[in-house]
């Protein structure tokens, strides 16, 4: 079993930290909040007073802070990991980030002698809590080789995406993939709806047809068809409409930096952002039905 420093625990980050301690791991936590830390220690893991204490604490260092800055200064600051991680430390950040951020981080990691991998995650608070997440990996090989079981005690899927970096570029795809497809299939529903087609008889026909996708066949945004889906609690999280925001803002600024032509991910990010205006931020992201439906606009 493995000592384990863990810095940034959140909803994410402390089921997380749980299942390593569940797995047998000796973890020590640290959060600039005091709360989590000792919720931490209540069960079973211990608390650090900083970064740089939760950073020495062990052979491998995990990370699941909110976004690129918090990275950059619990990394790089002087009183941060790379100045005080063990010698030979495994570094995993599976927050995430900017492509950007993540390698800058990686290659200081690199030059100061440490192992480095970004493991940004799918699944979710459920998928942490139940130790099923998915992991997208980006860093070398042989060190993606050597954090599989510890990943192993948090996630299911685990995938090599490549060199440093990747993990995080696969995660913005995939999240913009999926917030484009969320939005098509919301439209599909409020015209069918303007049409006077049934909402179950679309899914009936669309989830065996060409138009079948995962928001509408495992996640479907309108109330009936997918018991499971948060369109069923009054769009309660799930994945919030924030963080598919930050998701889909973090695609566009890959897209600007290497030139690529992403239109409908540019639209899904404005669309987004005037939902999120709204006040509903911390709705399910699935609630841009609302959004987009609005049964008040007249022809
Ligand atoms: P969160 O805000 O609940 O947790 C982040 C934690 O980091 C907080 O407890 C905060 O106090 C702590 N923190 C911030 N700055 C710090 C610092 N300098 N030093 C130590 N601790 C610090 O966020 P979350 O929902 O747990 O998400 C974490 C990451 O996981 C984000 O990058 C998010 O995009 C990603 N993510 C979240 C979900 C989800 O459903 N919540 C799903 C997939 C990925």
């Amino acid at each position: 079993m493995a000592t384990i420093g863990f810095i940034g625990i959140g909803n994410m980050g402390a089921p997380m930290a749980a299942n390593l301690s569940k797995a047998g791991h000796r973890v020590t936590g640290f959060d600039i909040a005091r709360g989590p830390v000792e919720a931490l220690a209540a069960k079973g893991g211990r608390a650090a007073g900083s970064v740089a204490e939760a950073a020495s604490a062990g052979e491998i260092l995990i990370t699941m802070l909110p976004a690129g800055p918090q990275v950059r200064s619990v990394y790089l600051g002087a009183a941060g990991v790379l100045a005080h991680a063990r010698h030979g430390s495994l570094l995993i950040d599976c927050s995430t980030i900017d492509v950007e951020t993540a390698r800058a981080v990686a290659a200081a990691a690199k030059e100061a002698r440490f192992d480095m991998l970004d493991a940004p995650v799918s699944g979710g608070v459920a998928g942490a809590e139940a130790a099923s997440l998915t992991f997208m990996v980006g860093g070398e090989a042989d060190v993606f080789a050597r954090a599989q079981p510890v990943l192993a005690a948090m996630g299911r899927t685990i995938v090599h995406a490549g060199p440093a970096g990747n993990g995080q570029a696969a995660k913005i795809c995939n999240n913009m993939v999926l917030g484009v497809s969320m939005i098509a299939v919301c439209e599909g529903f409020a015209l069918a709806e303007r049409l006077g087609l049934e909402a179950q008889t679309l899914f009936d026909i669309s989830s065996k047809s060409s138009g079948q996708c995962w928001a509408l066949t495992s996640y479907c945004p309108v109330p009936g068809p997918v018991p499971t889906s948060p369109a069923n609690r009054e769009y309660a999280p799930g994945f919030t409409a924030a963080m598919m925001l930050k998701d889909l803002r973090l695609a566009q600024q890959a897209a600007g930096a290497t030139a690529a032509a992403t239109p409908l991910g540019a639209s899904a990010a404005s669309l987004y952002q005037l939902f999120v205006d709204d006040g509903t931020a911390g709705l399910d992201f699935s609630g841009i039905y609302r959004f987009i439906r609005k049964p008040e606009r007249k022809i």
